[in-house]
């Protein structure tokens, strides 16, 4: 195992975040390193393991949370996509190692979100399908009960776990 440490002075979560993923990110993406270590005296320890999460999963060094693929949306999108996401993400970002996908229109959707575990496509107005992987597996179900039957789908293939209780 190789882990890579620099020691930064930053005082600012957000450039720690930045430069930390511009030069630990980096050398994991051309596969140096196992895990790295960011020393920054000035910023607290959540937030640097959070950081180091991020850079991490980012680099596929190791998938520590849920991934979401989102498209930008457009007139083809007839649902709040912005809501439905924060609502998915909500739900299921305690989740480790799945990917969904939250697309919003049926043209593209599925193609941009090829390598989703999951998929909450928008077919109409208010209308979504499910996906499990590429394969449609409830289609045109109402936007309101959607989100619900998005985690059903996750529980009914062994995907889900509760979240954490929190005190
Ligand atoms: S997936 Fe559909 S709704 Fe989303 S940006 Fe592409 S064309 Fe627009």
């Amino acid at each position: 195992m190789l882990f890579l440490k620099k020691t930064y002075t930053e005082s600012n979560s957000e450039l720690l975040s930045i430069n930390a993923a511009v030069d630990l990110g980096a050398l994991l993406l051309d596969g140096f390193g196992d895990g790295i270590w960011i020393s920054a005296p000035s910023i607290a320890l959540a937030e640097r393991c959070s950081i180091s999460f991020g850079i991490l999963q980012a680099t596929r060094t190791r998938i520590s949370k849920t991934e979401y693929i989102s498209c930008p949306s457009c007139g083809r999108t007839l649902f709040d996509l912005q809501e439905t996401t924060q609502k998915i993400r909500a739900r299921t970002h305690h989740l480790k190692g799945i990917k969904i996908g939250i697309m919003g229109c049926i043209v593209n959707g599925p193609g941009e979100m090829a390598d989703a575990d999951y998929g909450y496509v928008g077919t109409g107005t208010d209308k979504i399908s499910l996906y499990k992987g590429q394969e449609l597996v409830k289609k045109n179900i109402h936007a309101q009960t959607a989100v619900d039957a998005l985690i059903e789908l996750i529980q009914q293939h062994g995907d889900w776990v509760e979240p954490p209780q929190t005190v």
